[in-house]
């Protein structure tokens, strides 16, 4: 980790905040670090393609701007809404000398998941790297008020479209390819206030080790990475309750909430030709939740 990455903003108390989902990560404060000049790439992914989804911000956006110092071209997609902060990450990327296609559109729409994947392919060819970071969050403390509206759009978010994108994608992913899905501590450890995207959670991690066997085969590597408590739009704009904003993170061993900078190195390990004997795996990037 480059010693320029700012980490003591995290140890101090969070002002209270809140924005409309999905939010933008230019509004928050602090705003979070997304690698533009904290990571330092090795060509770790020269020559590689990857399908990011949430790559405007959070985690997604961290991953975007390490693959592109790793060396990698990328197709983003996020929410029209998010527009601006995308716009931010293409600069970033193109700065740093490296093909970028922004593909805004929303994934609970089936149509759209498989139109992302054939944008891709027109403007870079067939990808070796399918990044699935977008996720709905919505805190909810009373099982009485979780909606129908809720669920469904929380599990078209973030299991349906897994489905639909790697369907799309699978007739373009040759052998080492790897597809990195985003689970959560939640698979493992649910709050009682995200019971629907908890169990989202659940399911991805658990999609992720059904696909990794049955692809396998075909050389494409299935992982998942499974964050703790991490400083992006989600948490901020209801995915968290308000009242744990100021102290958010602080019950892990290291004591504070990650940086999406912090969980880039995951995935960059997972798509890099490093992991080649590693599928069926989740990598926990938690702070020492126990
Ligand atoms: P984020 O808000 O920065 O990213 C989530 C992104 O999901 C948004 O930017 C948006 O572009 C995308 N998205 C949401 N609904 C969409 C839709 N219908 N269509 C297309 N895109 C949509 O927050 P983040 O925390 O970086 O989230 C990234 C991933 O990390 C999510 O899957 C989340 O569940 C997971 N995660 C986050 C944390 C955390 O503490 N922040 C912890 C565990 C897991
Ligand atoms: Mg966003």
């Amino acid at each position: 980790m480059s010693e320029k990455m700012n980490l003591s903003q995290n140890s101090a108390n969070y002002p209270n905040q809140s924005q409309e989902e999905p939010g933008l990560q230019s509004l928050m404060s602090p705003v979070p670090d997304d690698g533009a000049t904290s990571y330092i790439g090795h060509e770790r992914l020269k020559y590689k393609k990857a399908i990011i989804t949430g790559g405007d911000s959070g985690i997604g956006r961290a991953v975007a701007i390490a693959y592109a110092h790793e060396g990698a071209d990328v197709v983003l997609n996020y929410l029209p809404e998010e527009e601006s902060d995308a716009q931010e990450v293409k600069g970033v990327i193109q700065s740093l000398g490296r093909e970028v296609k922004l593909v805004p559109g929303d994934l609970k729409d089936e149509a759209f998941s498989k139109r992302l994947v054939e944008e891709a392919v027109s403007f870079f060819g067939d990808p070796n790297i399918l990044v699935l970071a977008a996720g709905k969050q919505q805190a909810e403390v009373d099982i009485a008020s979780l909606s129908t509206q809720q669920m469904q759009d929380t599990y078209a978010t973030n299991v349906f479209s897994l489905v639909w994108l790697i369907k799309a994608a699978l007739p373009h992913l040759g052998p080492n390819s790897s597809i990195i899905t985003t689970n959560s501590i939640q698979a493992d450890q649910p709050s009682p206030f995200l019971v629907d995207y908890a169990g989202t959670k659940a399911a991805i991690k658990n999609m992720t080790f059904s696909l990794s066997k049955q692809l396998a085969s075909r050389g494409i590597r299935v992982n998942s990475v499974a964050p703790g408590p991490i400083w992006t739009p989600l948490q901020i704009a209801g995915g968290q309750l308000q009242e744990n904003i100021p102290s958010f993170g602080k019950n892990t061993l290291l004591g504070r909430a990650g940086e999406p900078a912090e969980l880039a190195g995951a995935y960059v390990f997972l798509a890099s030709d490093e992991a080649s004997y590693i599928t069926g795996e989740s990598i926990n990037v938690n702070g020492g939740v126990r």
